[in-house]
């Protein structure tokens, strides 16, 4: 079978592999039809992730149907068309026990710690694996993975009907992170500096869009919020001065949500913070989110058509890594077939 692999950094390559076998009795093993492409997998190929250990196959947003099963399976079938949960947790530490298994002790993210989706034949343990409705397509289903993390961004946030979110960055997390907030009955208030982008946020449901290139962002957030500031605000920029207008635009009582790995640190004053007693809080991956999105699939919400920019065929994977790396600015989703 045909793996994506990056061998070291900077080295992507198609090998031939075995098809895996069963080995546990939880064990399935997925046909894979699409893999995503995340930001995150542009890193493990340019040797940008720390947690990330060589030669790995790469792909965290896997869909499938199910090939085979093992003979404790009881949640899925073959042929049942699925998407896999790319955490695996060790159900015991502090934050297992909280429910949080997305910051376990020993966590392991599919694509990052163990061999990922990018392959046609995917081991994977039963409880990473969620049934799918069989009308939607896997252009579709494939974009379930992301729309977790913005799942996740509004969860951590507590998003409640009628607060103002405001969310930082119109890129793909961001995207999703307005979709959701919207779901969850907020007034979204998107800003970015590309104008395509916040053209784009409109249709995942943005109520106001502020061009930080052209537009004061405070003088607006004050405008729109009647004074107040956002009761959430979700920074999915997260550089220093994103972090820091996140505290200074959010309201008495909000929730600050940080969404990225950046390593720069912020000048922020305690008494910022105090006074307004804000929450400020980091959202990783997503703890029990696919069901929420699976759900609103079901109901035919989520802005899916036309979410994902392109596919390619896992023969031109090298294609496909360069065009979301070259289109950075207006790609949203790009994803590998396997048929
Ligand atoms: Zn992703
Ligand atoms: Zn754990």
């Amino acid at each position: 079978m045909k793996v994506g692999v990056v061998e070291k950094p900077g080295v992507l390559k198609i090998v031939e592999r075995d098809v895996p076998k069963i080995t546990s009795p939880h064990d399935v093993i997925i046909k894979v039809k699409r893999t995503g492409i995340c930001g995150s997998d542009i890193h493990i190929y340019h040797g940008k992730n720390p947690f990330a250990t060589y030669p790995r196959v790469w792909g965290h947003e896997a869909v499938g149907e199910v090939y085979e099963t093992g003979s404790a399976v009881t949640s899925v079938k073959k042929g049942d068309h699925t998407v896999v949960e790319p955490i695996v947790y060790c159900g015991t530490c502090y934050a297992c026990r909280q429910g949080r298994g997305n910051v376990c002790e020993k966590l392991e993210v599919i694509g990052v710690h163990r061999d990922g989706g990018c392959q046609e034949y995917f081991l994977v343990p039963e409880a990473t694996v969620h049934k799918l409705p069989v009308d939607l397509t896997w252009d579709e289903a494939v974009l379930i993975e992301p729309f977790t993390i913005g799942a996740q961004a509004v969860y951590r946030g507590q998003v409640q009907k009628d607060d103002y979110v405001l969310v930082m960055g119109a890129g793909t997390t961001g995207l999703t992170a307005v979709t959701m907030a919207k779901l969850a009955g907020g007034k979204v208030i998107v800003t970015d500096l590309v104008e395509d982008k916040l053209e784009y946020a409109k249709k995942c449901g943005a109520d106001y869009t502020i061009n930080g290139k052209t537009e004061n962002l405070a003088d607006r957030v004050a405008e729109i919020t009647g004074g107040m500031g956002a009761n959430v605000t979700i920074d999915a920029v997260c550089i220093k001065q994103t972090f820091e207008q996140a505290i200074e635009l959010t309201s008495a009582a909000g929730r600050v949500v940080e969404l990225s790995f950046n390593e720069t640190p912020s000048e922020i004053a305690p008494v910022g913070i105090i006074k307004k007693e804000l929450t400020i809080c980091g959202s990783r991956l997503q703890t029990k989110r696919f069901p929420v999105v699976i759900d609103y699939i079901k109901q035919g919400v989520l802005p899916l058509k036309g979410f994902l920019s392109k596919t390619y065929p896992v023969s031109q994977m090298a294609d496909a890594f360069e065009y979301v790396e070259k289109n950075n600015a207006t790609v949203r989703k790009v994803a590998i077939s396997f048929e």
